[in-house]
């Protein structure tokens, strides 16, 4: 084996991290091997956050579905309710999705290599690496963030990211030794979380400080570059919130085309540098101190609101007046849940 996979795999060896998925150096050295459904579902969730917060949601997971088929077996309801707090459902979905196609076309047993771990909902490259790295000992590449600033300072790569990746990559597959792949794929990302992090890496206690080109060069607290993010434009526009008397609320259906496409929300003005009125009745409209603001991925967004009540027999040039009893403020996309949450309070019907 390389020397410097060895040097950092005798480090690994003394200061492995304890994790409930994870099994430790001295007892994979006797084959013991972990459970591929426990490290596919602590990679998945690693990537909604951290390891600290991972540790409940894993063993609550284990708890109520141990194997894959239990897991593939749940109510969708139940185990939405389970990920609750870990963010993007969509996860949730494929990971359901994930473990139903495991059961059904590979007979309950996760598939060792990368190639077919990759066929497998939610399943990308990072986490197909990782599983078969992991759990099955393959020689696989694992480039999460914490592997990416390891190694633009081991190699001072001062490409910024993400330009730099396919460099990377390159230099983390160089080093990635044949044996012990498994513990070698642990071992960078804990030097990463650990020893080698972002704001004042611990050089004198590093495993890798005699090859690290960076703390040579006195440049690791300035690696990995980073392509500045491009400034995000502000529009603005109005949100138009009406309750009839009778309680109903008035809501429009957004075009199919653009953005809330086909959704539920607000009659509104235009978004853009200056809105322009746009009421969609005549009405004594009041506006609210309170701005709702929301961030898109290209721009951030913020609503002045108009609130007014009208009669029971008020009729709308546009929109379409929703029963209280059958209007869900769940269901409205989160800017306008948003707009609902500071003008409700304005328009209570006694
Ligand atoms: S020597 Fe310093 S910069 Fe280099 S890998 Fe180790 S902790 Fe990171």
């Amino acid at each position: 084996m390389r020397e410097q996979a060895l040097q950092l795999l005798q480090w690994y060896d003394r200061h492995a991290r304890s994790m409930p998925w994870r099994v430790p150096p001295e007892d994979r050295k006797n084959g013991v091997m972990p459970d591929p459904y426990g490290v596919w579902l602590s990679e998945v969730m690693l990537q909604q956050t951290t390891v600290a917060a991972v540790r409940d949601y894993w063993r609550k997971f284990t708890d109520i579905w141990p194997t894959v088929a239990d897991l593939a077996a749940a109510e969708d309801a139940e185990v939405m309710a389970a990920w609750a707090g870990l963010g993007y459902y969509a996860r949730a979905r494929n990971l359901l999705k994930c473990a139903r196609v495991v059961v059904t076309d590979h007979g309950g047993q996760f598939p060792r290599d990368h190639a077919t771990l990759l066929t497998l909902p939610g399943i990308g490259p990072y986490t197909a690496a990782a599983v078969a790295a992991i759990a099955f000992d393959q020689p696989e590449t694992v480039l999460d963030g914490n592997v990416e600033r390891v190694m633009s300072r081991i190699h001072d790569v001062h490409t910024p990211l993400p330009a730099a990746k396919p460099e990377l990559m390159a230099l983390a597959q160089a080093l990635t030794p044949v044996e012990r792949p498994g513990d070698y794929a642990q071992a960078v990302m804990d030097l990463g979380a650990t020893i080698c992090t972002p704001k004042s890496p611990a050089c004198g206690i590093c495993p890798w400080r005699d090859p690290c080109r960076a703390r040579m060069a006195g440049t690791a607290a300035e690696l990995p570059q980073k392509t500045p993010k491009k400034k995000v434009p502000t529009r603005r526009g109005i949100a138009y919130v009406t309750r009839r008397a009778d309680g109903a609320w008035l809501l429009e259906t957004r075009p199919e085309k653009g953005l809330l496409g086909g959704m539920l929300g607000w009659p509104g003005s235009d978004w853009g540098d200056a809105p322009v009125a746009d009421p969609p009745l005549d009405a004594d409209w009041y506006r609210l101190d309170a701005t709702a603001r929301h961030t898109f991925t290209h721009f951030h967004l913020e609503l002045t609101i108009m609130t007014a009540r009208v009669p029971a027999d008020a009729v709308a040039d546009r929109g379409d007046f929703i029963p209280h009893g059958t209007f869900r403020p769940a269901a409205l996309p989160t800017v306008m849940r948003k707009v609902y949450d500071l003008a409700s309070g304005q328009l209570i019907i006694d």
